[in-house]
């Protein structure tokens, strides 16, 4: 029998950059991966083919609606090869995932397909193609999520759909109704929106992306009805169901009237769900708690000693780059260092477009805290960078401690808005106040200046360009 110092279970974000931290720490490792493809979620039907969607689709979208005003003629029709768009998509993942797969090479990680349960808390069962038994002193569970629906939806994965399906159609919707407007509702229901389908969201909520700051929220909002979203907000969905070729949802208004959306496609994006099936976590003294999700102390250890968990599978966001850190941490941790983790700075992004971006406190948390804040606001129209490339929606909004200055929170809309959060996330680390940054030069012209600004009008409401 194999014998390790770190067996991971699950190959996601968390789990191979796990494996590839404990190998450089001098530990020999393996990984256990039931699909026959690295990378898990995120590279395989999670951040990575969403945003190969999303680039295609946009490219689409700027052909038929910008180009001719930038003075691109295209002669003859432009049309969407969704199958080609589809297979671009596939190469992207499998480039990716090839990658991981070098990375486990070169990092000396042995790698195992097959499902991972455990036997106890020193051993593991891997059954794949045959049955495998090793050893690990310590093991990190790495199993990630799942979507989660609502009891009453059966997915058919044709056209009562998530994410999943979403990413491999092989037709454009001509209607698609998107259950949940948060981040896969909105980031794949704009993929479809460019391609030409009818999209209706129906959020619970009173707002779309409900836990983001809710001035960002509204923005978003006001933009994608620009694009022709159909927003039904404060809906509850009370029944989906499958007649032939449509798909018939049904929900109560906020006057509770029945409201009745009939399309050819439903995608289900109501979140995800721990995902612990088959890992037998109780043969090992792992516990679970009522969400599902391992239970881990601050060091993201379990309730058995040696075994540790991260990413999806445990509290907190479901992130890429939330599961990599904790990754990191716990293989630092297993080798005496002591890791830590700002959680608190965790940024959130979703990719529309225009893109959203945060880090920190919303308004709304600062008031519930009863913190003094004051806000700086820049619109993204005000920069020539904007009107370079007509992007001119959205903002950057600064909300700095009203007595010190310090940044508590970043809020942002604009075009980049995903590479621009990583400033404010640097600022924040290094406790920047707001006038740190309104010194700091910022490249003419580039979306940053509206960064520099939104301080400025912090600092002193001494905005430049307004
Ligand atoms: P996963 O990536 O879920 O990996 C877990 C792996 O464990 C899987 O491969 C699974 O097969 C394997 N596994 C499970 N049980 C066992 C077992 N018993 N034995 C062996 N293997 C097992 N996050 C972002 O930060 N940015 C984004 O842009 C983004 N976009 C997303 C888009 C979509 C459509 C979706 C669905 C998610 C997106 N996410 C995004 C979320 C992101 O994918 C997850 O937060 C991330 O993948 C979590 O990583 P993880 O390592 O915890 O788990
Ligand atoms: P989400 O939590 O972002 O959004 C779910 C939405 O569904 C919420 O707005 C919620 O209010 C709504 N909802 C819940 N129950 C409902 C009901 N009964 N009827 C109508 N609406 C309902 O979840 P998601 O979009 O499914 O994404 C899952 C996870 O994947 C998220 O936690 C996210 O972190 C991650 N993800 C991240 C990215 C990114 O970082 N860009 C992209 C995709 C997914």
């Amino acid at each position: 029998m194999n014998s390790y110092d770190v067996a991971v279970i699950g190959s996601g974000p968390g789990g191979y950059v796990a494996a590839i931290r404990c190998a450089q720490l001098g530990m020999k490792t393996a990984i256990i991966e039931k699909y026959s493809t690295l990378g898990g979620t995120c590279l395989n039907v999670g951040c990575i083919p969403s945003k190969a969607l999303l680039d295609s689709s946009h490219h689409y979208e700027d052909a038929i609606k910008h180009f001719e005003e930038h003075g691109i003629d295209i002669p003859g029709e432009i049309k969407v090869n969704l199958k080609q768009m589809i297979a671009r998509k596939q190469s992207v993942v499998d480039q990716t995932t090839g990658g991981i797969d070098f990375l486990m090479k070169k990092n000396k990680i042995d790698v195992y397909v097959g499902t991972g349960s455990f036997k106890d808390a020193t051993h593991i069962t891997i059954v794949g193609e045959e049955t495998t038994e090793i050893e690990a002193k310590n093991t990190i569970i790495a199993t990630g999520s799942k979507p989660s629906t609502l009891p009453f939806i059966e997915i058919d994965k044709e056209r009562i759909i998530t994410s999943t399906e979403a990413l491999k159609l092989t037709e454009i919707p001509k209607h698609l109704i998107v259950i949940g407007g948060g981040v896969i509702g909105l980031e794949l229901g704009q993929v479809y929106k460019r391609l030409g389908a009818e999209v209706s969201v129906v959020e619970y909520m009173d707002r779309i992306v409900p836990t983001m700051d809710a001035g960002v929220s509204k923005e978003l909002n006001k933009v994608l009805k620009k694009q022709k979203f159909k927003m039904n907000t404060s809906h509850k969905v009370k029944s989906v169901e499958r007649k032939g070729d449509e798909v018939i949802v049904k929900a109560d208004n906020k006057k509770g009237e029945e409201v009745t959306f009939t399309g050819d496609y439903c995608l289900v994006s109501v979140g995800r769900r721990p995902y612990t099936d088959g890992l037998n976590a109780e043969a090992a003294g792992v516990k679970l708690n009522e969400r599902g999700q391992v239970e881990v102390n601050e060091h993201l250890q379990t309730s058995a000693s040696n075994i540790y968990a991260i990413g999806d599978v445990i509290k907190g966001a479901m992130l890429a780059h939330k599961a990599e850190e904790e990754g990191v941490f716990v293989a630092e941790t297993i080798a005496g260092q002591k890791p830590h983790i700002d959680y608190k700075l965790i940024p959130g992004v979703v990719y529309t477009w225009p893109e959203v971006a945060a880090v920190g406190k919303t308004e709304e948390q600062l008031k519930e805290a009863g913190i003094d804040y004051k806000v700086g606001q820049f619109p993204m129209r005000a920069l020539g960078r904007s009107r370079a490339s007509m992007d001119l929606d959205g903002f950057v909004k600064i909300l700095a401690d009203k007595t010190t200055d310090e940044i508590l929170g970043v809020h942002m809309v604009g075009a980049r808005a995903a590479d621009m959060i990583a400033e404010a996330v640097v600022a924040m680390e290094y406790r920047a106040s707001a006038e740190d940054v309104s010194r700091m030069s910022h490249a003419h012209p580039t979306f940053t200046e509206a960064i520099k600004e939104a301080a400025l009008a912090a600092t002193d409401d001494r905005a430049l360009h307004v």
